[in-house]
Formats: C-alpha cells, structure tokens, sequence
C-alpha cells in the first residue's frame, strides 16, 4: 500500500477507536454508578469501585486530550450508542439474589474489554502518535489494575455473599 494511504489508514482507525474508547468509558460510568449506590454489605467493592469511577472519569478526559491534539471535532462525540462488545457487561442484574456475583463477573469481562481495546490504540499510537503513548499507558495500566483487583476479590466476594445466604440474611448486594 503506498504510503499515504498507509498513513490514512492508521489515522482513520485510530480516531475511529479513540471515539468508541470515549462512548466505552462512558459506558463503564453507567454500569459501575448505578451499583455503587446498590451496594451495601460489600464496602471494599463499593470503595474499589468509587476509586476507578474517578480513574475512569481522568480517562475520558484523556481521550479528549488526544482527540483535540489530533484535531478532531469533539462535538461528533454525543457517544452514539455503540453496540459494543462489552455490552454482556450492561446486562442489568438488579435484583438478582446473586446481584453482587453477577456483577462482578461482568466488571471483570468489562474491565478485560478495555484492556484489549487500549492495546490496539497503543499499537497504532506506537506507530505514529507517539504523543499519545504515555496517555494511554497510563489508562491501561489502571486497567490492568482494576481487572486484576477484580480476579483477585472473585474468591472472597463469593465466601462472604455464601456467609451472608447462611446466616439467613436477605441477599442484598
Ligand atoms: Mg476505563
Ligand atoms: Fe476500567
């Protein structure tokens, strides 16, 4: 391929993910907002969960950061709803008994659908965005934080809502 359409090329598909980034991100506020409200018995998520809503809010402005660098008109960014990937994660599981489970199984598909996506965006930036580079590292390795966070309370997070179904407890999230 000549050069030029090379170039444009990479430029179209990384604006193109930088714009789904952006409606992911604001995908992820709407499914972690909602339960942190819910949450009552559970107070490490909540407090994990607060955490990475502010990261998540950082990470939203960060691609709006590289998308004016680049130039790129913000106002097409009405974050058209994207049928994404990651919509398992939006299934909504209120009010199911196992509500606390659910949800944290979707958080960690979610949070492993980011990951995949900064990727690609780092590999494209690598390429010819290199500005861009430190902006993304930075958002993936919360990422990479949070999704982690996440596999390492899956044991924990079960025992307690098992303790809580045996002690005859209402299985409130
Ligand atoms: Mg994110
Ligand atoms: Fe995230």
């Amino acid at each position: 391929m000549p050069a030029t359409n090379q170039a444009e090329a990479t430029r179209s598909v990384f604006v193109t993910g930088l714009r789904n980034a952006h409606a992911m991100e604001n995908q992820a506020l709407s499914i972690m907002k909602p339960q942190v409200e819910r949450i009552e018995r559970y107070p490490d998520v909540e407090q994990r969960l607060r955490l990475h809503i502010d990261e998540t809010e950082g990470q939203i402005q960060r691609l709006e950061r590289i998308l004016d660098d680049l130039g790129e008109d913000r106002s097409a960014l009405k974050d058209t709803a994207l049928s994404l990937g990651g919509a398992m994660a939006a299934i909504g599981h209120t009010f199911a008994p196992d509500e606390i489970l659910k949800n944290s199984f979707a958080n960690f598909a979610f949070e492993n659908y980011e990951i995949a996506a900064y990727k690609s965006l780092i590999a494209l930036a690598q390429d010819s965005y290199a500005d861009s580079l430190s902006l993304l590292q930075e958002t993936l390795d919360e990422e990479l934080e949070m999704a982690d966070w996440l596999d390492r309370n899956m044991q924990a997070v079960t025992r307690k809502f098992t303790d809580l179904k045996a002690s005859g407890d209402q299985p409130k999230m």
